[in-house]
């Protein structure tokens, strides 16, 4: 047996190893996923995060025969692999959620080391599906710029801070982000910046101004098909430009060329799906030349979550797997966690050293809450505990989670629109199984790769 990566340090600081006791019949817990492959078979713990492999002819240490003065068997028990025969696994997930809530809720007032910040509400594209439309379109001014640099002077950690340009179209208010980040590199603060944007409005001397003074490492971007849908679906209000398409991939191609990652997220409907197969081939053939970029798809929000009325949906969520399968292969970045919810906290609602400002300098937690649920404004060290706390709130499993063997992977925040009415059907489980199993082979592909070339 051989440990491949170790649990996550959140559980290792909350939950304790399992002590063994004699005369007991062990046998394997039910939250592991066992994907067999040519060195034996990769196990990964979903309570813990950890994964070990067993070697060919070690399964026998799952077999409930095993020998518990041996001490891989010790080892297997203490780190939450086998439990007593007779344990209810429920309870245990139960519990794990109960400490994750209960001291997450416990709000320490620390300094921030991570700042979301829109520049506007406002955007140059009207996309059919947008969460924001019908939102008021607010600028942020100079004069507030000028109040959120100095926030985050006032409440920023020691170190390096990241800075997360968001909207709304970040572009759109670009002197904004100019102003914020001269000043804060002329106070000599070490930051670096992401954004999430539709890139059209990027040109090649502001691709070097985002390298050089936004600092920007990495860039999301959404393409919903090739041309003439990415065109139809953006309808950009501008009406300047005849391809708005091929504007967006030279931008795409500056960034690359200039060392920026970008995320190439594609959003996947009924209407979209043969488009996005054929969008992700010719990307892989146009962007043939650099490796720092990735693709990846996304169920609508609104199709991801309907009940699977017909077998069109069924032949969606197939689709949208098979092409996320198939482009997961190709994703040339480091597997650096688990994006699975045994984590502290599991996005910048429920972090406490994260903030999201709006343009008119309120406070927010959650992308979604744009124009509501602030907990407070920067122009105020009081905070809404009590929004804090509902923002941290887990939402209680679906009955049928009890039985599932996925339990303590699907945690979820109460707030969130992401997973509001969740049914998860038998379809939506493999999915997410399946989803985890690709996430364990990649770092286990990459851990097993790395040990062998420090050997
Ligand atoms: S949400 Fe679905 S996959 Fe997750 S534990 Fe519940 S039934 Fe299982
Ligand atoms: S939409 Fe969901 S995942 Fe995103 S910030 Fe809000 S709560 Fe978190």
């Amino acid at each position: 047996m051989r440990i491949i990566d170790k649990p996550t340090d959140y559980f290792l600081k909350i939950w304790p190893e399992q002590p063994i006791k004699d005369n007991t019949v062990y046998r394997p817990i039910k939250y592991l996923r066992k994907i067999p492959n040519e060195d034996g078979t990769v196990v990964f713990n979903i309570l813990s995060g950890e994964i070990i492999l067993l070697e060919k002819g070690e399964e026998k240490l799952f077999s409930g025969t095993q020998d518990i003065s041996d001490d891989t068997v010790k080892l297997l028990i203490k780190k939450w692999f086998l439990i007593p025969q007779n344990t209810d696994e429920v309870e245990i997930s139960n519990k794990l959620n109960w400490l994750i809530e209960n001291l997450n809720s416990i709000y320490t007032a620390p300094k921030l080391n991570s700042f979301i910040i829109l520049p506007t509400t406002d955007c140059n594209a009207r996309c059919f599906y947008c969460y924001e439309l019908g939102r008021s379109r607010i600028n942020m001014t100079m004069e507030t710029a000028k109040d959120v640099l100095d926030y985050i002077m006032r409440k920023k950690s020691d170190g390096e801070i990241k800075l997360h340009w968001f909207g709304g179209e970040p572009l759109y208010n670009v002197k904004v982000i100019d102003y914020i980040c001269q000043e804060l590199e002329n106070k000599g603060v070490k930051f670096k910046s992401h954004m999430v944007s539709n890139a059209y409005l990027f040109n090649p001397e502001m691709i070097k101004r985002a390298k050089k003074l936004w600092r920007l490492q990495k860039v999301q971007i959404t393409i919903d098909g090739t041309q003439e849908i990415y065109n139809r679906t953006k309808a950009y209000i501008d009406k300047d430009c005849d391809n708005p398409f091929e504007k967006v991939l030279k931008n795409i191609e500056g960034l690359l060329g200039n060392g920026i990652q970008v995320h190439i997220r594609m959003n996947m409907d009924m209407h979209n799906i043969d488009d996005l197969y054929k969008l992700s081939d010719y990307l892989t053939d146009r962007l043939k030349g650099y490796d720092n970029y990735f693709m990846y798809p996304h169920l609508l929000y609104d199709s991801g979550k309907k009940i699977m009325k017909n077998r069109d949906e069924e032949y969606l969520k197939q689709k949208f797997y098979e092409l996320k399968a198939k482009l997961e292969k190709k994703d040339p970045r480091k597997p650096q966690y688990f994006e699975i919810t045994h984590f502290k906290t599991r996005c910048m609602a429920d972090t406490d050293t994260t903030v999201m400002i709006l343009p008119e300098g309120q406070l927010g937690k959650c992308e979604h809450n744009t124009e509501d649920q602030f907990i407070g404004s920067i122009y105020s060290d009081k905070l809404d505990m009590k929004k804090i706390r509902e923002f941290k709130r887990l939402a209680p499993p679906l009955k049928k989670c009890d039985q599932c063997d996925m339990r303590p992977a699907c945690i979820y925040l109460t707030c969130c629109p992401n997973h509001k009415n969740e049914i998860c059907e038998e379809l939506d489980k493999l999915i997410k199984e399946q989803n985890l199993d690709l996430l364990v082979m990649k770092v286990y592909n990459f851990k097993a790769k790395n040990s062998q070339e420090r050997n």
